[in-house]
This record gives structure tokens, sequence and C-alpha cells, in this order.
């Protein structure tokens, strides 16, 4: 059952491009992240349509400021829209850098001084996946292309150049399937769902490490929802049977190439299907937010047990941790801005 004494939750603010109440707008892409300062600053990538406007538009990472006005600035104009949206920021390039996915490939906007790191990493298309990390005490991205047999390459973070050659895991098979692109110590890896077990690669290609998975089975095709270090600890986090999520992790201080042991879960009682979730620190405590289908789901990964559960009358593409305690969400209606007391 859920508990009743979770913490209260407000939608402070949200927007809709949506002019006409009866028009039918969706977000049905879409990544969000929260800059850092006393004021939030939202940036979000929006592949947005409806009947009246078409679909999709792709004209559109915006940079939204919600106490001082609600619409948009844009900031990156997309050439088409794209179905793998993503934004990660990164300091120490000059200023707060935003990397973000595009139809011109994986691009990056420093802020206060409006350029790029690089003209750009990689070729001139959207990734299907991206990360950040360092190897060998090079700061890196990372990212996946292909269709058929994807690869990843590593790009440097100031110069753009490559850095590794292209390899491609074993059984990947498409964007859709049991693997994603994380970080775990500061690393970029990559974890694939094999068999009942989750195969931690290196970015040498090859495998570091094996999870057997708790819980998995034949029935429901379980699949790595998050992989990062952004709570503290190295944690992968897994919907296996019935839904239920469980977490694996390494604590930050271990060796790289430690076991991942059995951190937390079963985290089975949260309303609707969970779709996808992002680690961060909630407060300074480490938290796990899921997405589903019917809203966001925050679980505190300290004393394993739910902070509250977030209705949004939509699915949730992507979840970003503010300052003192809120939440940004990209969601099919929109962008939202929530504060939890
Ligand atoms: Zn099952």
């Amino acid at each position: 059952m859920v508990k009743m004494d979770m913490r209260q939750w407000n939608i402070r603010w949200s927007y809709s491009h949506a002019t006409d109440p009866d028009d039918e707008y969706l977000v049905a892409y879409g990544a969000i992240a929260v800059l850092p300062g006393t004021s939030p600053r939202l940036l979000v990538t929006e592949e947005w349509g409806s009947p009246r406007v078409g679909w999709l538009r792709g004209d559109n990472t915006f940079l939204y400021e919600p106490e001082t006005g609600a619409e948009g600035e844009y900031l990156i104009m997309f050439e088409y829209p794209i179905e793998t949206p993503r934004i990660e920021l990164v300091s120490g390039v000059g200023g707060t850098a935003a990397l973000l996915n595009s139809s011109y490939g994986v691009r990056s906007h420093v802020f206060g001084r409006g350029n790029e790191i690089a003209a750009g990493f990689g070729p001139d298309r959207p990734a299907l996946d991206f990360t950040v990390g360092t190897i060998d005490d090079r700061r890196v991205l990372m990212r996946a292309d292909g269709d058929d047999d994807p690869s990843l390459t590593a790009y440097d973070l100031i110069t753009g150049e490559q850095v590794i050659n292209q390899w491609s895991p074993l059984q990947l098979e498409d964007h859709e399937g049991p693997w994603r692109l994380g970080r775990g110590h500061g690393r970029p890896r990559v974890a694939e769902v094999f068999e009942n077990r989750i195969q931690l690669y290196g970015s040498d290609g090859y495998i570091e490490s094996l999870i057997d998975m708790l819980d998995a089975c034949a029935c429901c095709l379980p699949i790595v929802l998050v992989f990062d270090d952004a709570a503290g600890p190295s944690l992968v986090v897994s919907r296996e049977h019935a839904g239920a999520v469980w977490c694996y992790g390494a604590s930050a201080t271990s060796a790289p190439d430690a076991d991942f042991v059995p951190f937390s879960g079963p985290i089975a009682d949260y309303p609707g299907k969970v779709v996808g979730a992002r680690l961060g620190r909630w407060r300074d405590v480490p938290v796990l937010a899921l997405r589903t289908d019917v809203g966001i789901s925050l679980w505190d990964l300290e004393s394993d047990e739910w902070v509250c559960h977030i209705p949004v009358p939509a699915r949730v593409h992507d979840i970003a941790f503010g300052r003192d305690g809120t939440l940004a969400a990209i969601a099919e209606t929109g962008p939202l801005l929530i504060d939890i007391t």
C-alpha cells in the first residue's frame, strides 16, 4: 500500500503551445534540463504538433523562464523533428554548456557566451543516444549511431575530436531495444539486457561486469530504465517482472570494476506503467524519479520510501532536478515546473 505521509506537491508552472483549447496539441518526444541559478530556467527540446499545425514541428529547443514569462525563447532551431531528443549539462567548459541531440547532430551551447564548445560531436545527424563522462582523465561525449548495427564513438568534449574507435556491443539491435548508454564511476558505459542478466560494457567494448537480475522473466521483457551516477552511487535501474523496478549499484568509493549488487527494490506500488527514469539528488538526498504513463513517482533511495506521486494527465518524456526541491518535466502536455514541500 502507498503510505499516506508523503510530501505535498504543486504544479507551479506549465506551458502549452496550443492556442485553441479544442486543438489536440501533443508533445510526441521531449527532453529537459534545469540550468543552474537562483531562478529556474528550463531548457526544453519539444517535438510537438497538432492537427492544426501539422505533425511534427521541429523548431526547437526553447529556454523558458517561468518567473519572468511563459513563452519560451528559441535557442536552437532544428531542420526536422527527431525521435531521440536528449539534453545534458556540463560545466567547466567556459561556463555552463548544454549538449543537445538535434537534426544537425549533437551540438553544444555555452550559456552567457552564446557559442559552441566545438563545432559538433560526430556525424551531422541525430544520435540514437549520447552520454558524457571521462575516459583516461579526458572528458568525452560518447554517442550511439546506426540503424541495423548501432556503433559507439567517443569525442573529446573540448575539441570534438574522435578519441576511440567505433565498436558495437553484441546484440544491439535498435534504439528501442534492451540497451542504453549510461555512466558508472564517471565513465561512459553501456548496459544491455541479455537473457537473465544485465551486461555492463566499458568504453573499450568489453564486458566489465554482469548483473544477475533478481526477477527477470520472459513474459515482460525486462528493460534498463537508467544507468547513471547522478545520484552519487553508480546505479543500474531495471523494470522486471510485472513492472517491478529494481536497482543494482556500486558505491561511489568502490573500484570502477566492482560488482553491482542489489541496492533498492523491488519498487512496485506506483501508479501506472513505468516508461523510464532519472537518477539525481532531491534536497541532497539520492532519488529515483520514475516516469510513468500517468505522471511521476519519486523514490528516496536512502530511506527506501516514496517521496510523492505526481499525477500528470499524459506520458512524461523526461525529468530534471531543480534547486530547492523542485522537479521539472516535459510531458505530452508540455513543460512543467513542480514544487515539492
Ligand atoms: Zn514477467
